[in-house]
């Protein structure tokens, strides 16, 4: 059987120590291809760049770092750099969870989106960093489910990515928990300052407070100690608002 073939991306950055970890542990069983932004951009979502031109430079042999955001690095990753199609499109590992609404605003998760939107079966992983992490184990463990899911690629409906969220005190032999998204709790916050020419500037973005104590959602299993495993869908269309707006004649209108 031929080596599967791994694209790996994150948004910590190409020199972010998560990337580097999983990288070595996927390369024990796969060849891979680093497409990783140039600089730190969590938090950048799913954005790509239309307006200026991207750069990418060899750090070392199969590892490129691109001046873009994750998703950019997907998009140019697969579509140029790679040699074959990938079996698998891997980012991470975050440095800080993506669970719940997080996943919304994660670079990470999009990253895996992007992967999945261009017909590449796509898992992000994200570790808890509150406490000191585990970073070897972590990347063994992310290893393990990407051969779970090379290994299952056929079963699995081709809708669904995968979100994976480890606990920061992870090890090999931790059980692994199958979860829903769940809610976060935010302290949203703006801070105003003033900048040495007297005009008020803002910092937004709290404190995470937690998340609601949802039974079977990804914060509760990580909290408790299990690495969550997520199946994610991009198709967002409201079917209960679609059949209630039906209902009140919005296409006779
Ligand atoms: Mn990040």
């Amino acid at each position: 059987m031929t080596r599967p073939y791994i694209l790996i991306s994150n948004d910590d950055g190409v020199d972010a120590p998560g990337l580097l970890a999983l990288r070595d542990a996927l390369a024990t069983f796969a060849d891979t291809l680093v497409v990783a932004p140039e600089s730190q951009q969590s938090a950048g979502s799913h954005a790509i760049t239309l307006h200026k031109p991207l750069r990418l430079k060899e750090r070392a042999p199969g590892v490129l770092a691109c001046s873009g955001t994750p998703a950019d690095c997907v998009y140019v990753g697969l579509q140029h750099a790679v040699t074959r199609k990938p079996d698998l499109v891997v980012s991470g590992i975050n440095d800080g969870l993506n669970i719940a609404d997080d996943i919304t605003y994660s670079g990470t998760v999009a990253a895996a989106m992007e992967g999945h939107l261009m017909d590449v079966r796509s898992v992000a992983f994200s570790q808890d960093h509150r406490r000191p992490v585990a970073l070897e184990a972590a990347a063994k463990v992310a290893a393990k489910v990407c051969q779970w899911v090379l290994a299952h690629h056929e079963a699995l409906p081709p809708e669904a990515l995968i979100n994976v969220n480890l606990p920061s005190d992870v090890a090999e032999d931790t059980p692994w928990r199958l979860t829903r998204q769940g809610i976060r709790e935010y302290h949203r916050q703006v801070r105003e300052h003033r900048d040495p020419r007297g005009r008020p500037y803002y910092w937004i973005g709290g404190a995470h407070l937690g998340y609601r104590e949802v039974p079977g959602t990804d914060g509760v299993a990580v909290h408790a100690g299990f690495v969550s495993i997520t199946p994610l869908q991009l198709r967002m269309t409201c079917d209960p608002a679609l059949d209630v707006m039906k209902r009140l004649g919005l296409d006779e209108a």
